[in-house]
């Protein structure tokens, strides 16, 4: 995960560590080091720039105020900017003060909605919570049996309408069921497309309009790089999400999504899909991923 950043990083770093005394000629040329390696990982131009106008700013100033260990300062403030840049503080899942928490996943077809659904299912279980998901995507009835099957594997009820072309009224009834059961997080799957176009977006509207869920996560595959940050703006503009589920960020040797979402997007990543198992799910930690960077 983000593996060439990260021995890039660590490079830098050595370098740095070896100067007596960071100067200003020094400072710039770790700098034009770091602004590569960004650009290389796929990081979304501007956010580069202004992530290299901060370090600047910050390295310079402390440089001349105190000159202990400079090496270790600069570090210390990539390390604290590369944090603030992944969202800083962990975002928790919300939680209804009273009745069931309603989080409604959107996301294009593959992205990993489905398998993500049932992830997040036996995530909240496992915290002593109790599940149920809503299978809605109308246009992949596999998905809605896949997720049948899921939710058997991990003990989660399911409800699905078998034929139906109605992704509203699914989530509708799904959610009253739900209700009558006494689950404490209702999680829907919507449908999913190849592109994003207005019916989607319509039918998502409408999902959001009648079942009012607590948070509107949306879907994206690290894989896709910028796209990935394109199309969170694209679904938030119109939905206006909660936040973002990465996913296969396993195969992500880059990393230029993750690092850019939440400065572009302005929604925090929540939870990261790090394989194809159920238990491949992590809550999104900017300073864990960070250590894994900087190693
Ligand atoms: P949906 O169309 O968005 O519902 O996508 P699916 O949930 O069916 O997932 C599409 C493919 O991506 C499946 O083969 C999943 O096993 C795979 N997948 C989902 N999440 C991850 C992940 O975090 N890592 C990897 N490597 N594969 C994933």
């Amino acid at each position: 995960m983000l593996d060439n950043l990260g021995s890039k990083f660590q490079g830098i770093f050595k370098k740095v560590r070896g100067h007596g005394k960071l100067t200003e000629d020094n400072i710039k040329a770790a700098l034009k080091e770091v602004r590569l390696s960004l650009l290389e990982a796929d990081v979304n131009y501007r956010v580069v720039k202004d992530f290299v106008n901060k370090i600047k700013e910050k390295a310079v100033g402390e440089n001349t105020l105190s000159g202990i260990n400079p090496g270790q300062q600069f570090i210390k403030i990539v390390n604290d900017e590369l944090t603030e840049l992944l969202g800083g503080t962990n975002a928790r899942l919300t939680k209804a003060h009273r009745g069931p928490t309603i989080i409604m996943l959107a996301g294009l077809q593959g992205a990993g909605k489905t398998t993500f659904a049932a992830k997040l299912a036996k995530y909240l279980k496992k915290n002593g919570e109790k599940p149920f998901l809503v299978g809605a995507d109308i246009y992949r009835p596999a998905a809605m049996k896949q997720l049948q099957v899921l939710g058997d594997q991990i003990g989660v009820p399911v409800y699905y309408e078998e034929g139906s072309k109605d992704a509203v009224n699914i989530c509708e009834t799904g959610v009253k069921k739900a209700r009558a059961e006494e689950a404490t997080y209702i999680i829907l799957d919507t449908a999913g497309r190849l592109h994003i176009d207005e019916n989607l977006m319509e039918e998502l509207n409408q999902i959001r309009k009648k079942v009012r869920p607590q948070e509107i996560l949306l879907v994206v595959d690290a894989m896709i790089g910028q796209d990935a940050v394109n199309l969170a703006s694209s679904f938030n503009e119109t939905l206006n999400i909660d936040g973002v589920v990465l996913t296969k960020l396993d195969g992500d040797t880059r990393g230029g999504s993750a690092l850019s979402i939440k400065a572009v997007v302005g929604k925090p990543i929540k939870f990261i899909g790090v394989g194809e198992k159920l238990e491949d799910i992590e809550l999104f930690h900017p300073e864990r991923l960070v250590s894994r960077i900087l190693g």
